[in-house]
């Protein structure tokens, strides 16, 4: 079967890997499509992402849909040929972040290709994969799988949202309008916000923001752009980029929130921080995500505007043009890798 592994720094391959075979505990599952994110590209790209650097090859991918082929002795779940969607997270359970609630924060967890711990977790970008059966999730009847290759994401943007607190009446500031930072837009949209603003430096992200649900776009580069909004109550920063969360932290209304989404280049990052102290600005992380998956999949099934975010689908065998059609955010969202050829 394919798969999709990085050995290291722009290394990008389809390799032939044996069918693996589950253990106890495990699934198997016959992946159809895999969801290229913005973490992929970076190990592609830079041979890390934040502060995870790649130290052997690695099968990429954590946004896995697919259907359930069988399970180990002694384990069982959906029925084999169950559509599911895959959790990529298995938090550790007895650390002081699970005990309190907050598994998406675990300080031992295991992520789908992932390299934040050695030996890296192998990711989901292979024709089969083995999982814990604990991590599917049975599809609710009517949401394809191709809808569904955003549960992943989704969760992400909802986690953001949630961390952002109230959005009923509020507007909101979106700074990034590639795929998490859209899918933020849907999320604050379905939790209520009465008005979005997204900015972005290429036009066509933002295209993608307005059918996510944006009710403006401002050009990040324009200073003269009407449509910068003069304060916000809520912003969250979805860019990865410095300036990003400087512009958050200028446009949020004193007392108002900031959660910082995009993950930053590695090291110390430029920012207005004296705006955190004199308007008592509350600077939150938002890291991932745990039970927000189960709501990202209901939200999925009952919404079909998401499907204009899914910009492409390649064959495995092509990719490496998928990862530089996704990395092209020019003319890309979100790009899905179809793994049934
Ligand atoms: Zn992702
Ligand atoms: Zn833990």
């Amino acid at each position: 079967m394919l798969g999709c592994v990085i050995h290291g720094q722009g290394d990008l391959r389809v390799d032939e890997l044996p069918v693996p075979s589950p253990g106890p505990g495990q699934a198997l599952v016959a992946v159809r499509y895999g969801g290229v994110c913005g973490s992929d590209l970076h190990y592609w790209r830079h041979g890390g992402v934040g502060d995870f650097r790649l130290r052997e090859p690695m099968v990429l991918g954590h946004e896995v849909v697919g259907t359930v082929v069988s399970y180990g002795a002694g384990t069982s779940g959906p029925v084999p040929g169950t559509p599911v969607a895959v959790h990529p997270a298995t938090p550790c359970g007895v650390c002081p972040e699970c005990a309190d609630g907050r598994a998406n924060v675990c300080r031992d967890t295991r992520y789908l290709g992932s390299a934040a711990r050695t030996p890296h977790v192998q990711g989901g970008f292979a024709a089969q994969v083995v999982v814990p059966a604990g991590q599917l999730r049975a599809l609710p009847a009517g949401l394809d799988l191709r809808r569904a290759a955003l549960a992943e994401p989704l969760s992400v943007a909802l986690h953001a949202v949630r961390r952002a607190g109230t959005m009923a009446g509020r507007h909101v500031l979106v700074t990034g309008a590639g795929p998490i930072g859209c899918l933020v837009v849907a999320a604050a949209k379905a939790a209520g916000a009465a008005r979005i603003t997204v900015t972005d430096l290429l036009p066509r992200a933002l295209s993608y923001a307005v059918s996510a649900g944006a009710d403006a776009v401002v050009r990040a580069d324009d200073p003269a752009d009407p449509s910068w909004p003069h304060e916000v109550d809520v912003a969250i920063e979805a860019s990865g980029v410095a300036a990003g969360l400087d512009t958050c932290l200028r446009l949020v209304r004193r007392g108002g929130v900031v959660v910082q989404l995009g993950m930053l280049p590695p090291g110390q990052s430029p920012f207005a921080g004296n705006l955190v102290v004199s308007r008592e600005v509350e600077l939150r992380g938002a890291f991932r995500f745990d039970g927000e998956f189960d709501d990202a999949i209901a939200l999925l099934a009952v919404e079909s505007s998401f499907d204009g975010l899914v910009s492409a689908v390649l064959p495995v065998r092509d990719a490496e043009s998928a990862f530089a059609l996704a990395a092209d955010r020019s003319t890309s969202c979100k790009v899905l890798l179809d793994f049934t050829s």
